[in-house]
């Protein structure tokens, strides 16, 4: 999920509809939105929709609170905490702490309500349903305008860091497009670059930084290749294509994928989530892509599956995201069940945790209660993500004995 998501008016609808569906009363509530909000934390804004006057607050405590039969298939619970994990898509701006954005704000004196946790939480996060694009494109313009200094980039990047040692993840990607920022495009990777290396030192965190093209912005492809290449040796491993899938690529941005994977960068790409599977297929196939961020309609296509399996293309699954944006319906038929059924390579990731209000715990809990998920199966997503991180064979076998060694203590720990 980016600032570019294919968000027609349609699919803003049927999000609408999805968000009111998490906000209503127990006997109403259905699929797996609804048992999601408790697990997710989501708050549940006072619904101001004209004849719908209940207290919704009220509503998502009770169903938080309400005994409910288990998801079928459901796993008995376990505790993830202490696994040790690995993040291969997360967004930048996506992944702010709320409470930093709001001293941002109120430090560069910013005409956002940083003095009203409420008001601001709906300038920067997406806890109410969304009646237009616009309502998006405003979230994570409201964020990029805040992160207006090298020193807030470098702020958010590290306390991910810290964020995601609480979660004891040991690896990570965090991927951003760092044009029409409010700063030289390098500064912008730079403060990235600090704070994840300051982040490593004082959480034990590993990092590394993804470049993406945005679809429908071919102007800035030429600059993203270069600060791609201009900044590998410190630390960009990859690069992504994200943006309205249904927009074809323009011929400059092909040219700099292409450009990107003959010198060497790994390549990712946002596809098959609103997009056909023949997105997936065409990342497949045209530019030798590695990993598909969602992918989850690759699934519509028995032959273009195929593809991907035969291909080891490792599948970067978002759980939370794919419902809010609506490109799984629920989590008990989700794709990555059948994906864990049949072996492929995927791992589990937040998106933007920071504007969805999810964590990587949740994100494991819903796999378990909800989709069903074995424990066995989530252990092998770990490792399918830890074989997919574009990281040198070197660095990959040290995270791997690394991660291992974790799993194993971890699985000792859950005995008792
Ligand atoms: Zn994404």
């Amino acid at each position: 999920m980016t600032l570019g998501w294919s968000l027609q008016p349609l699919l803003l609808r049927q999000i609408v509809r999805k968000r009111y569906s998490v906000l209503l009363p127990l006997p109403q509530l259905r699929g797996s939105p609804a048992r999601l909000a408790p697990s997710l934390h989501l708050s549940a804004p006072r619904h101001r929709t004209a004849g719908v006057n209940m207290d919704l607050e009220a509503a998502a405590a009770a169903a938080a609170c309400a005994p409910r039969a288990p998801a079928s298939g459901a796993q008995k619970r376990i505790d993830y905490t202490g696994l040790p994990k690995v993040e291969l898509h997360v967004h930048m701006d996506g992944a702010c702490r709320v409470d930093t954005l709001r001293k941002l704000s109120r430090q560069h004196q910013l005409d956002y309500p940083h003095d009203d946790e409420e008001e601001f939480k709906k300038r920067i996060m997406l806890l109410s349903p969304a009646t237009s694009l616009a309502q998006f494109l405003e979230v994570f313009g409201a964020i990029g305008d805040i992160l207006c200094t090298k020193e807030a980039v470098e702020r958010v990047a590290y306390e991910y860091c810290e964020e995601l040692g609480r979660q004891n993840v040991v690896y990570f990607e965090l991927r951003h497009n760092p044009m029409g920022k409010k700063m030289e495009p390098e500064q912008y990777v730079e403060g990235v670059m600090a704070g994840l290396e300051r982040g490593e030192k004082d959480f034990g965190v590993k990092s590394r930084q993804i470049l993406i093209f945005i679809r429908g912005k071919p102007e800035d492809a030429d600059k993203v290749l270069e600060l791609a290449l201009k900044y590998r040796p410190r630390g960009v491993v990859g690069v992504d294509i994200a943006g309205n899938e249904l927009l074809p690529l323009d011929p400059i941005q092909t040219q700099a994928l292409l450009a990107a994977r003959a010198n060497g960068l790994h390549l990712t790409m946002h596809a098959g989530e609103s997009g056909p599977p023949d997105n997936v297929r065409q990342a497949i196939e045209e530019f030798g892509a590695e990993r598909i961020g969602h992918g989850y309609r690759v699934l519509e296509d028995e032959a273009i599956y195929k593809l991907a399996r035969e291909k080891n293309v490792h599948f970067e699954a978002c759980l939370t995201s794919s419902i809010f944006t609506n490109s799984q319906k629920e989590l008990e038929s989700h794709a990555v069940k059948r994906w864990a059924l049949d072996g492929t390579s995927f791992s589990l990731s937040t998106d933007d945790p920071g504007v969805i209000g999810n964590d990587l715990l949740t994100e494991y809990r819903a796999a378990s209660q909800e989709v069903g998920l074995t424990k066995e199966q989530l252990v092998k997503s770990v490792l399918d993500g830890v074989a997919a991180a574009f990281l040198p064979g070197n660095e990959k076998e040290q995270l791997l004995r690394k991660v291992k060694a974790g799993i194993a203590e971890w699985e000792k720990s859950i005995l008792f």
